[in-house]
């Protein structure tokens, strides 16, 4: 095998590039692999664009694939090079006492289970390393392709995050705020949990389009005026049971906080790249004694996660397709891809690499 593989970097803020590194080595508990299917993020946007995580240099950016094993260390007990597999964004150290605590993507630090394109090299590349393999690789069932179980690195277990976050129950009354896909994958996942009326907050016509295929009983246009007035008027004034933040800036809190019922919950999943501080309303929080939770959350990862995820698409509860609206046939056309997700044409909701 070669020692050395490309791959697509942040070069340092507002730039990236292709660059040349050494293929990652292997450690006993950890493996080797090469992506089948590479998806960008808004979060690598955010990290470029907006400098929310602060300057990286040559950092190869990236953390949504699938990919087949190319390499295992000798105490790897549970995958053998050839094997095909789902990886998931967040990659915790299992043994830290935040992991143990049921924090695993705060393992070792605020935010340090997520280890690609930001704290080490990622997935946009010939070759990436995965740590912990056998607590961090899921094997992808053969009924879901590889194209469509990029989906399950981060957009459907940030998505269904929020409404566990949210503890979504039958015939709860939930708002999502943001549908692009992740939002959209909060509106799925709070269907599959059974809410009720689900309003979709959203100002593009195509995701409004598979928000309706995934579940949602009404759609709010945050350009058509304030949504608190109109989510206020469709619900004759009565508030929401819970709000799913995943999209807009730091003003999405204060809109929650007034629409939300005492005793709800404001569930965020969104990665606020700008603005200091959030601003919660007092009156509407109940001058602090309203039972308002307010919770926000990076997804979780793990194998055990990973594989309950696949088998809602394995058994045909959820169908990832309606998101990937861009298909692409080259690692070369990452860069394309991710410029695309930074510019956001009307029509895009994910573009997706195949190397297949
Ligand atoms: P996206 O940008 O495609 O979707 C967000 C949508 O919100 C966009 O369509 C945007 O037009 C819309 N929007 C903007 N302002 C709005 C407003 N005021 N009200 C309602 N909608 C508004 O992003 P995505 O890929 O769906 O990701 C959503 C967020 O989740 C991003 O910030 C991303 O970085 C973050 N993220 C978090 C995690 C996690 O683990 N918590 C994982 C992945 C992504
Ligand atoms: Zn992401």
């Amino acid at each position: 095998m070669a020692s050395k593989m490309k791959g697509l970097a942040m070069l340092g803020f507002d730039t990236i590039g292709w660059i040349e590194k050494d293929i990652p080595k292997v450690g006993p508990t950890d493996a080797l692999c090469k992506p089948l299917a590479i998806s960008p993020c808004t979060s690598d946007v955010h990290t470029v664009w907006e400098h929310a995580i602060g300057e990286r240099h040559d950092l190869i950016l990236g953390h949504e694939a699938s990919a087949e094993v190319v390499e295992v260390g000798n105490l790897v007990k549970d995958f053998k090079p050839g094997d095909k597999v789902i990886i998931p964004a967040i990659t915790p150290d299992w043994e830290a006492v935040e992991s143990q605590a049921g924090f695993s993507m705060h393992s070792g630090g605020m935010l340090n289970g997520w280890k690609f394109s930001n704290s080490k090299d990622g997935t946009f590349a010939e070759y990436f390393h995965v740590n912990q393999a056998d607590g961090n690789l899921a094997h992808l069932p053969e009924s879901i392709s590889p194209v469509d179980a990029v989906m399950l690195s981060d957009m459907v277990p940030t998505g269904f995050h929020g409404a566990d976050n949210a503890e979504v129950a039958y015939g709860d009354t939930v708002v999502v705020i943001g549908i692009g896909p992740v939002g959209l994958m909060a509106v799925a996942g709070s269907v599959l949990r059974g809410a009720g009326r689900v309003y979709a907050v959203g100002s593009r016509a195509k995701c409004q389009e598979v928000a309706q295929g995934y579940g949602a009983t009404d759609l709010i246009n945050y350009r058509n005026g304030d949504i608190v007035e109109q989510i206020m008027e469709a619900q004759h004034g009565k508030p929401v049971d819970k709000v799913i933040i995943a999209g807009g800036g730091v003003e999405t809190f204060e809109q929650a906080c007034k629409i939300i019922k005492p005793g709800g919950i404001i569930s965020n999943i969104n990665y606020l790249g700008t603005g200091d501080y959030i601003k919660i309303p007092r009156v509407e929080w109940g001058l602090g004694m309203g039972h308002i939770r307010i919770i926000g959350g990076l997804m979780p990862g793990g194998r055990k996660n990973m594989e309950r995820l696949a088998r809602v698409i394995e058994y045909g509860r959820l169908d990832v397709k309606p998101l990937l609206t861009h298909h692409y046939s080259k690692l070369e056309d990452l860069e394309q891809a991710l410029l695309q997700m930074k510019d956001k044409t009307p029509d895009l909701i994910k573009p997706v690499v195949s190397l297949i």
